[in-house]
């Protein structure tokens, strides 16, 4: 069976090198708060090409925080609208209800699954503060034009950073082309670590300070509290092997691009909508490939059948989950009909040529 993710062998990459600084950190009796989060914030900060990098405890807290600590500066308040996607993860939506504010949900483009920005200036209302753009599935998700509206509107523009990690527009990486970012490394992601971890980066000092005070529940100097605040941080053993890791980033992911291009010449069905790839390929990390058919139910159980393993990303909108009952009446058909036929084929840095090719010609046989 060819897995849709094989975690073990991306990881055992690295093995080596992994075990070696996990060692380390074990025998150095130092868990939280110390020099290996400070290193890996630092690298990832240079990497990014950001200012400050903050370790957190996971995706969703780093959204989060990036909203709290906007509130607790006074920058935003509740009630106040953000404009997001409504083809997302969960957790991007979760980051601003969490918050009390509210999320405006937008239409995404089908042919490249992200915002279309050419709609978002009708949604803007005297309260609109804030656009949460998600760089899905590996893309940017960026415009000029997108920079002129937020300029325009006096908006912030905040990163869902989860799934692109080393992707550029323009030479800059996301991450560093709004105004703060959260990144996830959840094991299955480009960047994964070996549990839950997570990480802001930022433009603003300020910002930067507050959220990291924020994280360390609301303290600046031990026991004396600024902040309501929340204990997410992220750990020494974590940031360790995300900073072995990290040195390989690049790499991984150009393999991610050459897995991509070699489904997108290959895959022939006319049952098959592909994805359109960017015309510059550093737009595109490929955390996901993510293929669009009619009766997808039909596609991925043949593909089960004949031992590919897929999955569905994702197969409920967040408006239409029961945790948001009362957005549940709202309708965006783009997104709806993306949720009801897309479907994800095995993608990572270690999956083989020869499996890619099994993958495309099972696809081609099917009818
Ligand atoms: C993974 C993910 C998150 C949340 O990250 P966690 O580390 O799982 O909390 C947020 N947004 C998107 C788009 C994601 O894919």
């Amino acid at each position: 069976m060819i897995k849709f993710l094989d975690l073990q062998k991306i990881n055992l990459q690295y093995q080596a090198e992994i075990e070696a600084r996990l060692l380390e950190t074990f025998r150095s009796g130092w868990y939280l708060q110390g020099n290996e989060v400070k290193n890996f914030e630092a690298n990832l900060a240079t990497y990014i090409g950001s200012p400050n990098a903050i370790g957190v405890a996971n995706g969703l807290d780093a959204l989060r925080l990036i909203f709290k600590a906007y509130i607790e500066l006074g920058q935003l308040k509740f009630g106040d609208e953000v404009i997001v996607p409504a083809n997302t993860y969960i957790a991007s939506v979760l980051a601003i209800t969490d918050n009390r504010l509210k999320p405006v949900f937008a239409e995404p483009n089908i042919d490249n699954f992200n915002l279309d920005i050419s709609a978002i200036e009708a949604l803007i209302t005297p309260k609109t503060k804030a656009i949460m753009v998600v760089h899905l599935y590996g893309q940017i998700s960026w415009s000029e034009e997108l920079e002129a509206l937020a300029k325009k509107h006096d908006l912030k523009i905040i990163e869902d950073n989860a799934q692109a990690i080393g992707a550029e527009w323009n030479g800059t990486k996301s991450g560093n082309l709004g105004d703060a970012a959260g990144f996830s490394f959840y094991p299955g992601k480009n960047l994964g670590a070996l549990g839950d971890a997570g990480a802001v980066t930022c433009k603003d000092d300020l910002l930067a300070k507050t959220i990291r005070a924020i994280a360390n529940y609301g303290s600046e100097e031990k026991y004396v509290n600024k902040y309501q605040g929340l204990n997410s941080r992220l750990d020494e053993i974590q940031a360790s092997v995300l900073d072995v890791k990290l040195k390989y980033i690049d790499a991984d992911n150009e393999k991610r691009r050459k897995i991509a291009e070699q489904y997108v010449d290959g895959i022939k069905s006319n049952k098959v909508i592909l994805p359109i790839l960017p015309a510059n390929p550093k737009e595109h990390v490929y955390h996901l490939f993510v293929i669009r058919t009619k009766k997808r139910d039909k596609l991925q159980k043949y593909l089960t059948e004949n031992g590919i393993q897929t999955l569905i990303h994702y197969p409920i909108p967040p408006h239409k989950q029961k945790a948001y009952k009362y957005y549940n009446n709202l309708s965006f058909p783009v997104t709806e009909k993306i949720h009801e036929e897309v479907l994800s084929l095995p993608i990572s840095s270690i999956i083989s040529d020869a499996e890619v090719n099994q993958i495309i010609h099972i696809l081609n046989q099917y009818q």
